[in-house]
């Protein structure tokens, strides 16, 4: 069983948020005021199992749960253990902001969550704190090195670099993910919901990352793929740490394009970078037995799935969406 959309990619991979609600408001995320969803308008943590299994059923082998973050969502521990025993699926991953990792890493290992990816934008405590609005970073650096010593699989750091913000810090971060022993990817910050600031005066392309990196580093190509879109780099002399760059504006994916979202309102995203979605949560409820039509909707959304994204990089904002509610 196979899902392929209809120019003949093959979507085997689901990005499932899990709440649209986060302890931080990181500032390329979020406005400073937000409004969140309200309750009924919110996926169930049976809707939500229900969704993964179909998708599984269909042909997904790997769901990353996202958010929002993921980690303040009541009942996650449990959700991830049954969504990790669907037969069929190959790895459940997570993204997180860590600010729970601490308490949380290694009942998620038990449940069966493979990999963590964590962001961290900086490494000194009042620009974490401006970056994120809430965030505490020494929560974050122990929830990171609680994840790090649970038994996952793989942690990978994010980071979203921005010029004037945190770009000076990329060495310093590059060696904090040396020293921990695990991966850091750069990822350029996408045109996604009114932030309250032009993104465009910002803006860091992976290529300037990559040239800073280069100047304390021997890198080495590699073609290296995670199953997403980064492109990786080993460093010469720490062949433990690989170095990803993520580039929507700068270096477009779509071709290899393997991934569907669902959003916690239940809508599936084809497209991070489009507006198209189908609703899957009005069909969950008026259909609360019968898979068939949830079937059908998800074959015929695929044969939509957009041919592309199209970023500028120039700091517009191009879909209305917030990345909190796209499932980041
Ligand atoms: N709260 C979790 C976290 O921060 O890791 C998971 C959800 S967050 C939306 C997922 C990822 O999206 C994070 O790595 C975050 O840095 C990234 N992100 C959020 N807004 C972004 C934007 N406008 N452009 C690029 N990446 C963004
Ligand atoms: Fe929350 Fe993650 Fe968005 Fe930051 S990037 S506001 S941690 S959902």
């Amino acid at each position: 069983m196979s899902l392929v959309d209809g120019v003949g990619r093959s979507i085997d991979y689901l990005r499932l948020s899990v709440t649209d609600r986060c302890d931080f408001r990181c500032v390329y995320c979020m406005a400073k005021n937000m409004t969140f969803l309200p309750r009924q308008q919110v996926l169930t943590l049976e809707e939500l199992h229900r969704l993964a299994a179909l998708f599984v059923g269909q042909g997904v082998r790997k769901i990353r749960l996202t958010g929002g973050e993921p980690l303040i969502r009541p009942g996650i521990v449990e959700l991830c253990r049954n969504i990790a025993a669907l037969p069929g699926l190959r790895e459940l991953v997570m993204t997180s902001n860590g600010s729970q990792l601490g308490r949380l890493a290694r009942p998620l290992v038990e449940a069966g969550v493979k990999r963590m990816n964590i962001s961290l934008d900086s490494l000194d405590e009042e620009r974490f704190r401006a970056i994120t609005r809430n965030g505490n970073l020494r929560q974050v650096l122990d929830g990171i090195e609680a994840a790090r010593d649970a038994g996952f699989e793989r942690v990978k750091l994010n980071c979203v670099v921005m010029k004037g913000r945190n770009f000076d810090e990329v060495p310093a971060l590059v060696q904090y993910a040396i020293d921990q022993g695990i991966d850091i990817s750069f990822i350029e910050e996408m045109p996604l919901g009114d932030v309250g600031r032009s993104r465009g005066e910002t803006f860091c392309a992976s290529d300037e990352v990559r040239a800073l990196i280069a100047t304390r580093h021997e890198l080495l190509d590699s073609t290296e793929n995670s199953g997403g879109p980064a492109r990786y780099v080993r460093l010469a002399r720490h062949p433990q740490t690989r170095i990803g760059f993520i580039s929507p504006n700068s270096h477009n994916f779509c071709a290899s394009c393997n991934r569907v979202r669902m959003t916690v309102e239940g809508q599936l995203l084809l497209c991070l970078g489009q507006d198209n979605a189908v609703d899957f949560r009005a069909l969950v409820r008026r259909y609360p037995l019968d898979d068939r039509p949830l079937v059908e909707a998800l074959q015929k959304a695929l044969k939509g799935k957009p041919l592309r994204h199209d970023f500028t990089g120039e700091g517009e904002v191009q879909i209305l969406r917030f990345m909190n509610m796209s499932g980041g």
